[in-house]
């Protein structure tokens, strides 16, 4: 059995998980990368829902020297599995947290002196030094240390001597975009903050910032480390930065026909009759729906089947959603149908889906519930 799948009940819905593309976007973006600058594989949320396990030893045979992760659990998890490299800790920690840190060598961020306080004193009472990442707050004003008081806090920092300064980061809040003023002005602020910091005598070991935006187009944000999540699973932050020729995507989504519907004209489809056909129409029916994070859309989007584009009818129930085969005339009961990903010449990607719920791409890949198993392709050897 392929790595991460356990025996259960199989399903006619599912994410297909190609591992042997996911190393080799990875080589490709190690390849990109100047040979000194490392390569953090962000895996949080279950690498996007794609499986942190299965993902994570596949990336370390692929160039990837560290992970990050969110939440606690996330990192235990793969240390649990075996995975021995290092593991970063985004976002802000609490006390719940600092036993595992010590536990499971697990390397937080902190942003706040707070924070940075506590840590101080939990180290200190087990004569431990902790690691920690500085995160500097440039203009995200989510978590970190403000840019703009750093004298203030950083001469408190040189006071910890339980704290040892790994590596000290920023977060870009748009870095995808065709306009890079504000990603410009963040750069430029890191840097004013990390020269306060040095003229204190603090020198963080791994300096780093750029998430996929960042890497693709913002190389004078490169420093030391670049922590890339979705790029890796062949999925561009955004329509408008760069490409690497070759890079795939990973995850496909796809489903098998369980049902077949004859309409007559005037015949409705699904919850609520917002679809009524015109004419003969032939439906088939897909076991997946929102309860498996299809969008809950009506009467818009497409699948594809042999090939080809047929438009979803009807409104998208838990369970279930129905698509028009009527001018697929082959189509039969356990044809596959791709909901997400390529069939043929044909793609439907994450942001074509992220496009009828008005969201993102990293919200659709996300959203794949665990109750559609995943099927690995390929996997580290
Ligand atoms: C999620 C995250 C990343 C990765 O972002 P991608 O756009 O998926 O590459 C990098 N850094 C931080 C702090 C994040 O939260």
């Amino acid at each position: 059995m392929a790595a991460g799948q356990r025996m259960r009940p199989g399903r006619p819905a599912w994410v297909e998980v190609d591992l042997t593309a996911l190393g080799a976007n990875l080589r490709l973006i190690r390849a990109d990368l100047p040979a000194a600058v490392r390569l953090m594989h962000v895996i949080k949320d279950e690498a996007y829902g794609a499986g942190a396990i299965p993902v994570a030893r596949m990336a370390l045979t692929s160039g990837v020297d560290s992970f990050a992760t969110y939440t606690v659990a996330e990192a235990v998890a793969l240390r649990d599995a075996g995975i021995e490299a290092p593991i970063l800790l985004l976002g802000e920690r609490t006390a719940l947290d600092f036993d595992w840190l010590c536990s499971h060598r697990l390397t937080p961020c902190v942003g706040s002196l707070e924070v940075a306080a506590q840590l101080e004193v939990f180290a200190a009472a087990r004569d431990v030094v902790l690691d920690v990442h500085l995160k500097i707050n440039s203009g995200m004003n989510r978590y970190g240390f403000s840019w703009r008081a750093a004298s203030r806090w950083v001469s408190q920092l040189a006071e910890f001597r339980h704290l040892r300064l790994a590596g000290a980061l920023t977060h870009f809040a748009q870095s995808d975009e065709l306009d890079k003023r504000f990603a410009l002005q963040q750069l430029g602020r890191f840097q004013e903050a990390l020269r306060v910091l040095s003229d204190a005598g603090l020198t963080p070991g791994c300096i780093h910032a750029c998430n996929s935006g960042g890497f693709l187009d913002l190389p004078q944000a490169h420093h030391d480390m670049v922590r890339v999540g979705i790029l890796a699973l062949g999925v561009y932050p955004s329509a408008v930065c760069r490409r690497i020729p070759g890079l795939s995507p990973v995850l496909t989504v796809k489903a098998t026909i369980t049902a077949l519907q004859e309409l007559e004209p005037g015949d409705m489809v699904g919850y609520g009759m917002h679809f009524r056909a015109e004419s003969r129409r032939r439906i088939a029916v897909l076991p997946i729906g929102y309860g498996d994070g299809y969008p809950r859309v009506r009467n818009e989007g497409h699948a594809l089947l042999r090939g080809r584009r047929v438009p979803l009818v009807g409104g998208v129930s838990m369970d279930a959603l129905t698509v028009d085969v009527t001018d697929v005339p082959e189509a039969a009961l356990g044809d596959e149908i791709v909901l997400m990903g390529r069939q043929g010449e044909e793609d439907i990607t994450p942001h074509e889906l992220a496009a009828l719920k008005r969201s993102v791409s990293y919200d659709i890949l996300t959203n794949w519930r665990a109750r559609l198993p995943r099927r690995y392709l390929g996997g580290a050897p």
